[in-house]
């Protein structure tokens, strides 16, 4: 019948349809869902200061809470939401959120969001950061954006001017990932970084390949010339910390300071965290 027929065909679509493109497509329909239902959540990863031993900075760090799948980590979802579109809706949600979020946390602890460059490119990041800023009344010396050297592939001009005003603003900016991508240099000195993340690739070959710490010391030494903060990223064990300060890092952040955790826990571990730092410095002076 026709009905059959019509099944067959669907059926050989089905088939020969590229399996991975048909994988994209119901991520891309789940995903919309998942904005319409507020299936999101924002977790938060501290970052330790090394020369003070307290929290002046939490990542945002995006989570899908999937009906069924339960927790959906970033990378099984930015890159089609990113490649979608999608990542406009999310990433502003994630904003607002971070800001709302690091309102009620004390005044010294700031946030840092990640942006995609999608996120640049259409235009009204600037408007929107303000926006988001204003609703949640956070200063915005309070607030960093996480941006990864594939940002500053696009429109380097209008990249650039973005950047300049969202420092102007007071806004603090922040290279990702750094030692992953293209001309880390060169845009190093072109654009106002308030700080570098060195990769955690390279943190995890610290200990035992003398290259990854070479280049270890020569990004801290030049975040130093360079008048940067440098963060090192995916410190797992004690051992890798205490190179890290030694070398230089002024932050830490990885699974041995704290996994990230969800909103809800951010304001006892801050307390927990920089109660007992005040207590220690006071034991000791
Ligand atoms: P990222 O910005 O480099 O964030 C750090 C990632 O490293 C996080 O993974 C964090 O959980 C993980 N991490 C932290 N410490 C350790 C450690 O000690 N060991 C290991 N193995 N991993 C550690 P996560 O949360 O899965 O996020 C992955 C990436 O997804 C992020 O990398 C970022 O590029 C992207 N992402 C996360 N949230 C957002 C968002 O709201 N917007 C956008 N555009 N991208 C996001
Ligand atoms: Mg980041
Ligand atoms: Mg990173
Ligand atoms: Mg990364």
């Amino acid at each position: 019948s026709a009905k059959n027929e019509s099944r067959g065909t669907y059926r050989f679509f089905e088939r020969g349809m590229d399996s991975r493109l048909c994988a994209r497509r119901q991520l891309e329909e789940d995903l919309r869902v998942a904005i319409r239902e507020g299936q999101f959540e924002v977790h938060y990863q501290p970052l330790l200061d090394a020369s003070t031993g307290t929290i002046r900075c939490c990542e945002a760090l995006v989570r899908w809470r999937h009906p069924s799948r339960g927790l959906v980590a970033p990378a099984d979802f930015i890159a089609t939401a990113e490649d979608s579109g999608l990542i406009i809706p999310i990433g502003e949600w994630v904003l607002r959120q971070a800001c709302q979020d690091a309102a009620t946390w004390p005044a010294d602890v700031r946030v840092a969001v990640n942006v995609s460059p999608a996120q640049f490119k259409r235009g009204d990041l600037i408007a929107m950061t303000v926006s988001a800023l204003s609703a949640a009344g956070l200063e915005p010396t309070r607030l960093e954006l996480e941006i990864t050297e594939a940002v500053l592939l696009h429109d380097e001009t209008w990249v650039l001017s973005a950047l300049k005003q969202l420092t102007a603003l007071g806004v603090r900016i922040v290279m990702d990932d750094f030692g992953t991508g293209y001309s880390s240099l060169n845009y190093l000195r072109r654009f106002p970084f308030n700080k570098i993340k060195i990769d955690r690739s390279f943190v995890a070959d610290l200990v035992d390949t003398p290259d990854a710490f070479s280049i270890i010391q020569a990004t801290i030494l030049l975040s130093q010339k360079l008048g940067m903060e440098v963060t090192a990223e995916g410190v797992e064990t004690p051992e890798q910390m205490q190179i890290l300060t030694d070398e230089g890092c002024t932050q830490i952040q990885g699974y041995h300071v704290s996994r990230p955790v969800p909103a809800a826990g951010i304001a006892g571990l801050l307390d927990v965290y920089n109660f007992e730092c005040r207590s220690r410095a006071q034991s000791a002076g």
